[in-house]
């Protein structure tokens, strides 16, 4: 093979390199070179192109990323201008153009007084750096006992050591270690969980065992609650009506920072620029994003802070602090030109009008599977939903059986023509925000079908 000349090989030949050097993010490691990933050569608005050229829906939109869909000539357009203009810059000493107007924007976007703006690149880094900003400011507040962070089983946070041990996700990091001195977790909010407690009664629930394990930890220890406005990873868990307003006070009560992280809802996916406010009716002290603001073309992540908590440790407030935490591309000129211009794009398309008129369309046509076998299920919100299989739909426990039905209907609905890349047992669909009725109903149409498929087999016993 002739390394020298990579763009010049063959599919066959790039798979073969993938095989023996790519080390991908997620590996079954007694199969480690042996198993091919599809390889995809292009994208094209909601669908992608692999290598033999069949042209398949995009399901999960990448990974919740591609908001405006692939092959939009305005962001490769901004990408090579902001190259060629100016590639790099240190954010540590100086400032570039695109970063400082990104940041103006989105502090416009944010909620309540949510007006600086820290720029990492990527998910993980921006939750990681969210929760260290909480360290430092705690540490200058004079109080280094208060460093306990509270988040959910189930919630998904990236793959930092910090951000991992965060996770909830049983399974999700087998043989790392984890830190787990300083990190505690409480319930999903997923109604399946909630027995015959109705939505009210079990969001009392959750306030109290929040409460309770404030209580435990001791309040002057918790620092940190961190949340997802809906458990993406997780499987699209809807929390009860409420739940973070209720949960903020509980936060305000107790000086806690409430961090969402909206890595998956912000930019658009749920309708609004940031879902907090406008769709779960909470202002939190910080707001985590990334995917969707540059819809994928290039990484970039960050937070979002408030005034508020800024001013107890700056100005007369800093006690002689300096803030030293970040990363040689924060900030990246590429990375933020390429937002702004995904930005123009969603404004000039009209994508948070067409999300919030179609998501209904959405929720609609994907409850419509409710009636096939294995269907446990559904739920929706903007344009992220979920499809949840059981063999046993009437149990609230997923066997190790039911994990493996996710991958049975992918492989289906893959020669069908759609990826669905699933989450064990559950079906994901976020696809790119402008997808329309009819491509919703094709995407629906082969998901059906691959269920279908999946169903019979099970029934058949082939699939054991
Ligand atoms: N937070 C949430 C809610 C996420 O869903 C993810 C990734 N799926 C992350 C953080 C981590 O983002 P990244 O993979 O870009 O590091």
């Amino acid at each position: 093979m002739n390394k020298a000349v990579g763009s010049q090989w063959n599919a066959t030949e790039m798979e073969e390199a993938a095989r023996r050097h790519l080390l991908s993010p997620s590996e079954a490691m007694e199969k480690l070179g042996q198993s091919a990933r599809p390889l995809l050569s292009r994208g094209d608005g909601i669908y992608v192109i692999d290598a033999k050229g069949r042209r398949l829906i995009d399901g999960p939109a990448g990974m919740w990323c591609t908001q405006i869909g692939y092959n939009r000539r305005e962001i490769a357009d901004a990408i090579a201008e902001q190259a060629l203009q100016l590639a790099y810059n240190s954010p540590w000493y100086t400032v570039n153009s695109p970063s400082a107007e990104l940041a103006a924007r989105i502090a416009a976007m944010t909620p309540g007084d949510l007006n600086r703006v820290f720029f990492t690149t990527g998910g993980s880094t921006a939750v990681d750096s969210a929760l260290r900003f909480v360290e430092f400011y705690n540490n200058v507040l004079g109080r280094p006992e208060k460093k306990h962070i509270i988040v959910r089983r189930e919630g998904y946070h990236g793959s930092t050591a910090l951000t991992a041990a965060c996770s909830g996700r049983a399974g999700n990091w087998p043989n790392f270690d984890i830190i787990s001195d300083r990190i505690s977790f409480i319930s999903s909010p997923n109604i399946r969980l909630a027995g015959d407690k109705d939505e009210a009664a079990f969001l009392d629930f959750l306030v109290d065992e929040f409460r309770q394990e404030i209580a435990r930890v001791g309040a002057d220890k918790v620092a940190v609650f961190l949340a997802e406005p809906l458990l993406a990873s997780g499987g699209v868990i809807i929390p009860p009506k409420g739940y973070h307003a209720r949960f903020k006070a509980v936060c305000e009560e107790h000086d806690i920072v409430y961090i969402s992280d909206e890595v998956v809802t912000g930019f658009g996916r749920c309708g609004e620029w940031f879902a907090s406010e406008k769709v779960f009716g909470v202002v939190p002290d910080i707001i985590t994003f990334a995917k969707g603001v540059t819809s994928g073309y290039v990484p970039l992540g960050g937070f979002a802070i408030s005034e508020r908590l800024l001013d107890k440790v700056s100005g007369d407030n800093a006690r002689g602090s300096n803030y030293s935490n970040g990363y040689t591309y924060s900030g990246h000129p590429v990375s933020c030109a390429a937002a702004l211009a995904n930005i123009a794009v969603i404004e000039k398309d009209g994508i948070l009008e067409h999300v919030r008129d179609i998501s209904g369309y959405f929720a609609e046509r994907l409850h419509s599977l409710a009636d096939l076998p294995l269907v446990a299920n559904v739920r929706a919100s903007g344009l992220v939903g979920c499809v949840e299989c059981l063999v046993d739909t009437s149990s609230p426990n997923v066997t190790d059986f039911d994990k493996r039905i996710g991958a049975r209907i992918d492989i289906h609905c893959a020669e069908l023509g759609l990826i669905v890349r699933p989450l064990g047992n559950m079906c994901v669909m976020s696809p790119a925000l402008i997808i329309t009725r009819e491509q919703i109903d094709d995407m629906i149409g082969i998901l059906r079908q691959g269920i279908e498929r999946a169903a019979a087999e099970i029934m058949a016993g082939e699939l054991v």
